[in-house]
Parts: C-alpha cells; sequence; structure tokens
C-alpha cells in the first residue's frame, strides 16, 4: 500500500485532531503516503484530498473539533455514492482509509467494506454510544466542558436559591448527562434510556429544598423524554412550587468546542497510529477503540448500526449521592 486516506465524519469530537496527526505521521514512518479528506464522506466522493506531511499536521494536537472538518452526507447512503468514493480513491492511488467517527461514520466504513475497499473505524464521538470501544475519542473533553458549566451554575444558582435544569448533548444516549450529573453532584437526572417523568424531578427537587437544600441540578439528556425545554413548559403549565425557582440552560454545541483533555489526546494518538498501523499490515473491516483500558479491534460489522447505553447502576448511584 504506497497511500492511505484519513477522514472525519458526522458529529466533531475533540481528539479527531490528534487522531488524524497520529494516522498520518505513522503512514509516514511506515514510508505510507496519507492524505487527508475535507468534509468526510462529501468531500470523499468529491476527491477532495490534501497531502498530509508530518509537518502539515503539526500544531494541530491541541485544537478542538476536526481542521479536516467534517459533514453529513445522504448520498454516501447509495451504493452510486460509494461507488463514486471508491472510484475517487483509487485515481488518486489511495489503497486503504481511516475513518474517525461515531455510529453513522462507523456504518458507513462498514458498507465501504463490504464493497471491497480496505477501511479501518477509529471510535470518535462524544456521545459514547459506540460498541467496541468501552469510551470514545472526544467524551472526555464535552464531559470536563459540561462540568465546568455545571460548577459555575451551581455558584449563581447558591447566590439566588435557584434549580437549573442544564440539558446535555448525547443524542440517544444518555452516558454524557448521567456521568455530568454524578460527577455535578446533581440532585435528579433524566435519561433517554429511562423514563423519567417530571413528577419524579419535581419530587427530588422539593425533597431536597425541604431538606435544606439552596442549589439544585437537575441534568437532562437531550434525548431524553423530557428536554429542559420540555420540563420547563411542564412546571409553567403545571405551576409546580418545587422551593427553588428554576431556570434551564442548554449546553449545546459549546460542549464540543472545547480543547482536548490530556486523555482524549493520548487516546487519539494512540487510535490513529494503531489504525494506520492496522491497514498498513492489510487489516480490514475493524474498529480500533478501547476495552479495558487495551486498545482493541471489533469488527465493524458488530458494531455498524448497534448502539449501547450507560452502566443503569450508576444511575442508582446518582440518586444515592443526592442525598
Ligand atoms: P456519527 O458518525 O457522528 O454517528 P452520522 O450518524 O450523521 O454521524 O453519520 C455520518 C455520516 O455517515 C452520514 O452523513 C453518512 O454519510 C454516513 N452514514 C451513516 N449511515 C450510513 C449507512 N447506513 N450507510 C452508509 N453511510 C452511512
Amino acid at each position: 500500500m504506497k497511500s492511505i486516506a484519513i477522514l472525519t465524519s458526522g458529529g466533531d469530537a475533540p481528539g479527531m485532531n490528534a487522531a488524524i496527526r497520529a494516522t498520518a505521521r505513522s503512514a509516514y514512518e511506515m514510508g505510507v503516503k496519507a492524505y487527508g479528506v475535507q468534509e468526510g464522506y462529501k468531500g470523499l466522493m468529491e476527491g477532495k484530498f490534501i497531502e498530509l506531511s508530518p509537518r502539515e499536521v503539526g500544531g494541530i494536537l491541541q485544537r478542538g473539533g476536526t481542521f479536516l472538518g467534517s459533514a453529513r452526507s445522504p448520498e454516501f447512503k447509495e451504493e452510486e455514492g460509494r461507488l463514486r468514493a471508491i472510484h475517487q480513491m483509487e485515481k488518486a492511488g489511495i489503497g486503504g482509509l481511516v475513518v474517525i467517527g461515531g455510529n453513522g461514520s462507523q456504518t458507513g466504513a462498514k458498507t465501504l467494506t463490504d464493497m471491497g475497499f480496505p477501511v479501518m473505524g477509529v471510535a470518535s464521538t462524544i456521545d459514547n454510544d459506540l460498541v467496541g470501544s468501552d469510551i470514545t475519542l472526544g467524551v472526555d473533553t464535552a464531559l470536563n466542558v459540561a462540568l465546568e458549566s455545571i460548577d459555575r451554575l451551581k455558584v449563581t444558582a447558591m447566590s439566588h436559591h435557584r434549580a437549573f435544569i442544564v440539558e446535555v448533548m448525547g443524542r440517544d444516549c444518555g452516558y454524557l448527562a448521567l456521568m455530568a450529573a454524578i460527577a455535578g453532584g446533581a440532585e435528579a437526572v433524566a435519561i433517554p434510556e429511562v423514563d423519567t417523568d417530571p413528577e419524579t424531578i419535581a419530587f427530588l427537587l422539593h425533597e431536597g429544598w425541604d431538606r435544606g437544600k439552596r442549589n439544585g441540578i437537575v441534568v437532562v439528556a437531550e434525548g431524553a423524554k423530557y428536554d429542559a425545554e420540555a420540563l420547563m413548559a411542564w412546571f409553567k403549565e403545571n405551576k409546580t412550587n418545587v422551593g427553588f425557582e428554576l431556570r434551564a440552560v442548554t449546553l449545546g454545541h459549546v460542549q464540543r468546542g472545547g480543547a482536548p483533555t490530556a486523555f482524549d489526546r493520548i487516546m487519539g494518538s494512540e487510535l490513529g497510529a494503531r489504525a494506520a498501523q492496522e491497514l498498513v499490515r492489510g487489516n480490514k473491516g475493524q474498529l480500533v477503540g478501547k476495552i479495558g483500558g487495551k486498545i482493541r479491534l471489533t469488527p465493524l460489522a458488530e458494531v455498524a448500526g448497534i448502539t449501547k447505553g450507560p452502566d443503569l447502576e450508576l444511575l442508582k448511584l446518582a440518586g444515592a449521592l443526592a442525598l
């Protein structure tokens, strides 16, 4: 294999740049040229390749997001789109591809592998819903950003005897919300995996107020049955008194933009380097992730289209510690 390509796809995640840098430099070390694909699968179909020499990937390690750009591309879901992508890579002499991204992106990677083109995936999404990695690249930074906001909201909540309903990202997965609730010391948490009705949240807040708490945090996942907006609307409609004055904050994309933590820089470096090595050695159709603290390869066929949720035992812990 003389050349490989690297793309980032789907939602951007802090640490993607570390993975790009590691993939490109490891390829170089093995005497293989690396190309970056701009704007994910969309750019792949359009042949948007840029050469990534070791110098070209300098200065990106500490930056959040992905310097290659990302995109969502419905055309790539069609066979015709994927044939175009393969044609572009063959025309450029590219013999393998590293896909850095989440569930949708790895599903795309599997379809390319099924069509005979060698692909290795790198598990990267802030949602942490991918099978094949206990924790995915970007989660640690996103969690720390959410936590910093929660800590700050607690300070102002204390001054005004308020409770904040804080909505965090995670799509249909409650991992980020649950971990932010535990690490942020929340009074209540609502995640998509468990139906939590507003009455329960009102009860928990009121109980806390009665026990003498003068600041409250409710973490809700964006995919929960009641998101922050719906929850606030419910409280308004029902004129429910929970003691605290209520406010809602949606953290949204702020969570994505943080500079990658040391954990994500190291994880991105490890996974990216391994993906390049495996691809150049002739391996394909695998997701590179971390299981039990070790780098592990999982067939993309066991990853694509399957999602995992958080350990629900931790929900009990969050409840028990909210006393
Ligand atoms: P993420 O990778 O963060 O989960 P998406 O779910 O948006 O993000 O997927 C990113 C891209 O992966 C999509 O825009 C599409 O181009 C590609 N993709 C997703 N699902 C499939 C599929 N079933 N077949 C082929 N490509 C897919």
